[in-house]
């Protein structure tokens, strides 16, 4: 890499360890990180959105390490520098959890050209690390073109995640063809392509399934306009199928581009996201006023025994707000 003049703001991400150290003020609630963290994101906008944003979900068990590890090793092995957000609403991770995913992803882990960063569960917007978008920007200003963004299908983790992403593949096992009840419909409603996972154990079982959820999303129709999201079998422990779906991936985003579809989607997330940070700083102002907690704590009650209705106790506590405000 040549070396980049100090005045571009891209020089303290172009080593692992100095994107690394952005992402964690980012991350920090501090207000004197937050403000470096501000300064840093606005000043790399114009070098963000190259990357391919693709997010990958699947019940706990389905192979999503397995298939990261397989699948991101394949990219760098291709010239792409791969970063791996990893989204996990149930539990606290922390630093320790790195080496988690040091051990889930061995190969990725050691790769030069990768980047694998647990999302902090804490502080969390939809369940979801809030900061996995600015973490998002700062990698593709550090030079990483495909950005993989995992979560386990818990809580509103996967639309949370679909709505940050260009691409949503949803992994799935070959034996639960039969048992569509257990999806959630909206899973099934975000996805841009369902793989069946594991297909080296059972071919026949796995096409099975596979014509299961063609049936499946034929009746719920296209995700988008301009695309149908198609089914194809996989295995992250063999490497089948790994290069069909990157080219269908290649597809989608040529076929989205032209119809001007994939612009449209990056726009309505970034409304969407602006208008859940409003929602969010709001409430939280909200709540934190002691007059309006303590006055909302008496007035919950009085709605509760239908003295007071919702709406008028709605109206009372937003006008004291906002003339606080
Ligand atoms: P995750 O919980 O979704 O991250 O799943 P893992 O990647 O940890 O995989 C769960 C288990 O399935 C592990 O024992 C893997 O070795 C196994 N596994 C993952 N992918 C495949 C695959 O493509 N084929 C086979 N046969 N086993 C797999």
């Amino acid at each position: 890499m040549t070396a980049a003049p100090s005045s571009d703001p891209r020089f303290q991400l172009a080593t692992r360890a100095g994107l690394g150290r952005a992402i964690t003020r980012a991350e920090s609630t501090r207000p004197d990180h937050q403000a470096e963290a501000r300064t840093l994101l606005s000043a790399i906008m114009p070098h963000t959105g190259q990357a391919q944003r693709i997010g990958v979900t699947g019940v706990p068990g389905v192979g999503k390490s397995t298939f990261i590890d397989a699948f991101g090793s394949m990219l760098t092995e291709q010239g792409h520098k791969v970063a791996v957000l990893a989204v996990d609403p149930t539990s606290r991770r922390s630093r320790g959890s790195i080496l988690g995913d040091k051990t889930r992803m061995a190969k990725l882990s050691v790769d030069p050209n990768a980047f694998i960063r647990p999302s902090p569960a804490g502080d969390m917007l939809g369940g979801v690390g809030r900061k996995t978008r600015e973490t998002m920007l700062l990698c593709e200003a550090g030079g990483y073109d495909v950005v993989l963004v995992e979560t386990v299908g818990v809580g509103q983790s996967e639309t949370v995640v679909s709505d940050m992403v260009d691409f949503f593949l949803v992994l799935m096992l070959p034996n639960a063809g039969d048992d569509l009840q257990g999806i959630k419909k909206g899973v099934l409603e975000a996805a841009d392509l369902i793989a069946v996972n594991k297909a080296d154990i059972d071919e026949q079982a796995a096409r099975r399934a596979a014509r299961h959820y063609e049936t499946a999303l034929h009746i719920l129709g296209p995700s988008e306009p301009d695309w149908s999201p198609p089914v194809q079998l996989i295995s992250g422990q063999t490497g089948q199928g790994l290069k069909e779906l990157w080219a269908t991936i290649g597809r989608h985003r040529q076929q989205t581009t032209l119809s001007g579809g994939r612009g449209r989607r990056r726009a309505e997330q970034q409304v969407r996201w602006l208008e859940a940070l409003i929602a969010e700083g709001l409430s939280q102002g909200f709540g934190a006023n002691p007059e309006i907690a303590d006055r909302l704590r008496r007035t919950r009650d009085e709605v509760a025994r239908g003295v007071l209705p919702a709406s008028m106790a709605a109206e009372d506590l937003l006008a004291l707000f906002f003339g606080h405000t």
